[in-house]
């Protein structure tokens, strides 16, 4: 990590310049000519990074690329920001659309997987290229903002569709928009009555801290409630700068979440996971998931075992506080979403005794005999559509003649 003036070509750079993310995304390295100047390149490395940005463009803020230590070629950050030529090599079983997101998709920008749920893709622009992006058959490549009319068309989708009550507003990077942009697209999603909360998806607090202007979180503050949830994946990334980014969001009344991915090399540590999630909580952001690293093509390099991913939650339940345990997902492949994998605590179970284990390794036996029936708590939410639930294994809990047959996979298309 070195203070932004060591770095020759920012040596004048002023302290106002450098907290202004304008000037953070005007300034960003984009090129092997500008990487070269703020990082030692062997001319192999040059090679093969020229080779690469013709399948996904580079972008390394300023202040991101500050935290790489330039003599580690293995530096956390720079593995997540600098291209390598293995992301040219295509593996069997690599995936262009491995979530199946289009398939899903009933409008442009619009991903409705889940009923009560829709993700909203604004931009395909973000500040930093992370090098194991899984969209990035549409990030990157084309610069761009996603354009008014089909924004309107994503609005009028979600009108339409009063089930809609949680919104994710994603991209590319959703802080990508000015202040007064994002506000006009945050009004019209919350001029929706049915629309119940807004979610920002951005990693601005971790690559450009500098975004979390007092214009943002003023604006935010009008639209309640607002969720925001971001992407560190190293302890490297929890510095002074991105401390105050996240505070300032948590002061403005944003509850904030964190999705990590595991990436070889860089966390797929128990260690190095642990204290990234300690790091979290110390400047309020909750872990939310630790994704497994998904089929994209490209990221192979990046992929590592599913048990790994096992033995870090293993690692954690029960050895540190609860708040710092996320769910460890996998979105599986073909639009199936995210399905919570971890160490099994269930060991055995019979008509009324369910055996379990705790972190330890101690076995209890619960016994359900001194369990009523279950009754339930009778409220006008159980005759209510809104809380119906209308497909999926928790129906058959009232419907076991519905059988669900594996050729047929729900989709909420129109
Ligand atoms: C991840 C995701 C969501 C949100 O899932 P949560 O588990 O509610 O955070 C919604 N839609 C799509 C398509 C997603 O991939």
């Amino acid at each position: 990590m070195r203070h932004y003036r060591e770095i020759p070509i920012w040596k004048d750079v002023t302290e106002e310049q450098w907290s202004d993310w304008k000037w953070q995304l005007k300034n960003s390295i984009k090129t092997v000519e500008q990487l070269k100047d703020v990082l030692p390149i062997s001319l192999q490395e040059e090679r093969e990074i020229r080779g690469t940005l013709t399948t996904f463009d580079m972008a390394i803020t300023p202040y991101y690329l500050s935290l790489i230590d330039p003599g580690n070629l293995q530096d956390p950050v720079r593995m997540q920001s600098v291209p390598s030529i293995k992301e040219t090599e295509i593996h069997m079983g690599d995936l262009l659309d491995p979530l199946d997101e289009d398939a899903d998709s009933p409008v442009e920008g619009i991903t409705h997987r889940y009923p009560d749920r829709v993700l909203m893709l604004i931009t395909h622009v973000c500040s930093m290229y992370c090098r194991h992006c899984t969209r990035r058959r549409m990030v990157g490549e084309v610069d761009r903002h996603v354009n008014k009319r089909v924004l309107a068309k994503q609005i009028e989708y979600i009108r339409a569709h009063p089930e809609v009550r949680d919104v994710l507003v994603s991209g590319g990077d959703a802080l990508m928009f000015s202040n007064e942009r994002l506000e006009e697209v945050i009004a019209e999603i919350r001029s929706i009555p049915h629309v119940e909360m807004i979610r920002l998806a951005s990693r601005m607090p971790v690559v450009c801290p500098q975004r979390i202007d007092d214009g943002l979180t003023e604006m935010i503050k009008k639209y309640h409630p607002i969720y925001l949830n971001t992407h560190f994946n190293h302890p490297n990334e929890i510095t002074p700068e991105s401390q105050a980014a996240c505070e300032k969001l948590a002061n403005a009344g944003v509850p904030l979440g964190n999705q990590t991915v595991r990436l070889r090399g860089v966390n797929d540590c128990r260690h190095v996971v642990k204290k990234l999630m300690h790091g979290l909580l110390k400047i309020r952001v909750k872990p939310y998931y630790i994704y497994q690293c998904d089929l994209s093509r490209g990221i192979s390099h990046f992929r590592t075992s599913l048990g790994k991913g096992i033995e870090i939650l293993e690692s954690l339940r029960g050895h540190t506080s609860g708040l710092a345990v996320p769910q460890f997902v996998v979105d599986a492949p073909g639009g199936g979403g995210k399905i919570p994998v971890g160490p099994n605590y269930l060991l055995a179970r019979s008509d009324h005794l369910t055996i379990l284990r705790n972190y330890e390794g101690v076995i209890t036996v619960y016994n359900d005999k001194t369990s009523g029936d279950s009754v339930c708590g009778h409220d006008e939410a159980c005759t209510d559509d809104r809380y119906l639930i209308k497909k999926g294994v928790a129906r058959i809990f009232t419907h076991p003649e519905e059988i669900i047959e594996p050729s047929h996979k729900p989709r909420i298309l129109k």
